[in-house]
């Protein structure tokens, strides 16, 4: 596997991929490697292709507040799971190759950013975007696999694509969950073992939603308090919030007619954890 640190060194890589007729399959990271991302790493090298993954903990999309210092790395451990599910290359470039002195454009996708995690961390998904629509420019993948644990996140870099005409395939994967239902994250790893056990609420909140609507519940408000309820009874999880809007356009709905986001944002201790479900009428 090649490790690059440079954009030239990425774009001669990708020439040389191109030059053998392959496509370009692209799973961009934070790295601390899971299940989850493997997940992704190995759709991708399952649909053929070449595999580059971008590992970079992008500062733009940490507020002053956040934790991008202690944000886990471990570049070795990250190296050889890579290498085991077959990616190819690993894009890890220096924070100032990204982002060299006097950096200042931004991408802003405004109406899918502003709700759910868009609310606590409003300058979060400026970040994203830009950092992935950089990214897109560099590599340029065929196709490019996104988590739908990052729900809101998927949504945005969908509409960037179709808004700014990207000639790339968004491949959107489900959610890796721990045996007990947690879903698999880099910051699972802030949690002490008694938090770890509380935060399994959120999986079983979402559950039971998912079972209300099998059964033929369809307000929007009852599954809400419900899960917030379920949430709340856990005395170690504090809510940011639990939200039930529409799939696509993420606004808020009063029935469940549509495609529904049911999306949870939950504090235990120091570590914000996400999780969220799609229900259908
Ligand atoms: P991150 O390193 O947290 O930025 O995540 C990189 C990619 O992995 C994103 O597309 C995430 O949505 C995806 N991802 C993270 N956790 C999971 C998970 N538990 N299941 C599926 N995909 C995930």
């Amino acid at each position: 596997m090649r490790i690059l640190r440079t954009i030239a060194e990425v774009r001669q890589w990708v020439r040389a991929q191109r030059q053998q007729g392959r496509a370009i399959h692209f799973v961009p990271t934070m790295g601390y490697f899971h299940e989850g991302h493997l997940s992704l790493m190995r759709r991708a090298r399952d649909e053929g292709g070449a595999v580059i993954v971008s590992l970079f903990v992008n500062p733009l999309q940490f507020a002053p507040s956040e934790d991008l210092e202690r944000y886990p790395r471990d570049f070795e451990r990250d190296h050889q799971l890579a290498q085991s599910v077959g990616v190819e290359a690993l894009f890890h470039p220096e924070v100032g190759e990204m982002y060299p002195e006097g950096y200042q454009t931004l991408v802003r996708v405004p109406k899918l950013s502003a709700p759910l995690c868009g609310r606590s961390r409003p300058t979060h998904f400026d970040g994203v975007a830009t950092v992935v629509m950089k990214l897109f420019h560099i590599l340029t993948p065929d196709r490019a696999y996104f988590g739908q644990k990052d729900y809101q996140q998927l949504r945005i870099i969908q509409q960037m694509v179709r808004d700014m005409n990207l000639p790339i395939e968004i491949v959107p994967c489900p959610i890796v969950r721990e045996a007990d239902g947690l879903a698999m994250s880099s910051r699972n790893v802030y949690l002490t073992p008694e938090e770890r056990r509380s935060a399994t609420v959120l999986y079983r909140s979402l559950r039971w939603a998912e079972e209300q609507v099998q059964s033929g519940e369809r307000d929007a408000c009852t599954l809400r308090e419900g899960v917030c309820q379920r949430i709340a009874r856990e005395p170690l999880a504090r809510i940011d919030y639990v939200e039930v809007v529409d799939a696509e356009t993420l606004e808020p709905v009063e029935q469940i007619e549509q495609p529904t986001l049911i999306a949870v944002a939950v504090f235990f201790g120091k570590a914000r954890l996400i999780d969220n479900t799609v229900v259908r009428p």
